[in-house]
């Protein structure tokens, strides 16, 4: 007999558990190499490692101040500086959260309300659109086409009304790998002007980009800084997915309401870790050696996979590679990647879980953010194919 006897209609009555979850437990279950959920089966430089022990060691273990660790923020502003010329007050304008996911909720906490409408662009990530539902906003989206998976920013506009609070927005992007040129941010810019739209900018993958690519950063638009919440990742870019630390910059006025929310999600980040990022984060090359690295694992993977009947689509930047299996075969790609953990030993996830409505352009995507062994392992088993 349950103990809880009342009902409870559901917030997200058409969420599941979430697809990485799913894939990743199915791979740990039949022992299939996890080319599913995004995180590295490789680790960090142990350096990283000392330095978070060295601070909590050194009695660095109560909460730190709400918005992150100041040390940390100076870093990160430091950093996007750098990068994009783009100043941010750490005082007033970075704040550290618990990872992407957080930074999206928290933004969407903060500005969405019952009657908004945000648009997203599909395939999106999975955890847009529950965001958004969760505040009573409505999803709205836009197309990204198969197989360019382009924005169309004539669409973007049609879909802008009264109501529209929110464009979130992904580059490099999960799950296609495509990334922007710097006529997408003149677009976004366009079609934001004169409005009251602000703008998500989901950038945690902004240090994997291939063959000489520039990120566009939001951030380092001037236009476009003054509606966006910017969020990046420690996790792709340190290779530590599970301490789950990431940050948003954010102009003064928007900072202040995601930190109005913030505090009462979180409230704060783990206080050794963001100590010992911040000291991590002093030598440029750790995150700018990013793409060379994550480069050499794209390549050895599609050249792997040059045996197979697998199409690949190309790959611009994130740890990720989409690839079609229409020549191979016409099973809905939910049941194909299932199949394919089980008897052929290799997990991918799905792309038509990032749609509202599936649709089946027969792609799965893989993540190379592994081992070398790992990825020949893989290659050899897809090869058959
Ligand atoms: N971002 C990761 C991916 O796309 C997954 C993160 C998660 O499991 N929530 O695979």
């Amino acid at each position: 007999m349950p103990h809880y006897t009342g009902s409870l209609p559901s917030r997200l009555p058409r969420v599941g558990t979430t697809i990485f979850t799913v894939m990743s437990r199915l791979a740990t279950e039949t022992g299939a190499l996890n080319l599913s959920q995004g995180f590295p089966d490789f680790t960090s430089p142990p350096g990283l490692f000392d330095l978070v022990s060295k601070h909590m060691h050194a009695g660095q273990n109560q909460y730190a101040p709400m918005a992150g660790a100041i040390p940390l923020r100076e870093a990160i502003a430091r950093k996007v500086e750098a990068l994009y010329g783009a100043r941010y007050d750490p005082e007033h304008e970075i704040t550290v959260t618990a990872g992407g996911t957080q930074a999206i909720f928290t933004a969407v906490a903060c500005a969405v309300r019952p009657g908004d409408e945000v648009v997203l662009l599909e395939p999106a990530y999975d955890s847009y659109a529950p965001a958004v539902e969760l505040c009573g906003g409505t999803p709205v989206r836009a197309r990204l086409a198969f197989p360019g998976y382009r924005p169309d920013w004539a669409e973007v506009k049609r879909l802008v009304t009264p109501r529209t609070r929110m464009i979130i927005v992904n580059t490099p992007h999960n799950p296609t790998g495509t990334a922007w040129e710097p006529s997408d941010l003149e677009a976004l810019a366009a079609l934001t002007r004169g409005t009251g739209v602000l703008v998500v900018a989901d950038e945690v993958y902004e240090h994997i980009l291939f063959d000489g690519r520039r990120h566009q950063s939001c951030a380092g638009h001037a236009e476009l800084r003054d509606r966006s919440f910017v969020l990046s990742s420690f996790g792709k870019t340190f290779h530590v997915t599970g301490w789950k630390v990431g940050y948003v910059l954010a102009p003064r006025e928007l900072s202040l309401e995601f930190r109005k929310a913030h505090q009462f999600i979180v409230f704060t980040v783990n206080t050794p870790v963001q100590l010992g990022l911040a000291e991590w984060l002093a030598e440029p090359e750790r995150y700018l050696g990013l793409s060379a690295f994550y480069q050499a694992k794209r390549d050895l993977f599609r050249e792997g996979l040059r045996a197979s009947r697998l199409e690949l689509l190309p790959c611009q930047g994130t740890y990720f590679q989409l690839a079609s299996y229409a020549r191979i075969t016409d099973e809905p790609d939910t049941a194909l990647a299932e199949r394919w953990t089980r008897e052929i030993g290799v997990a991918s996830i799905p792309v038509s879980v990032f749609y509202e409505t599936p649709r089946q352009d027969r792609v799965l995507r893989f993540c190379f953010a592994k081992n070398d062994d790992t990825l020949k392992r893989a290659c050899e088993r897809l090869a058959g194919v």
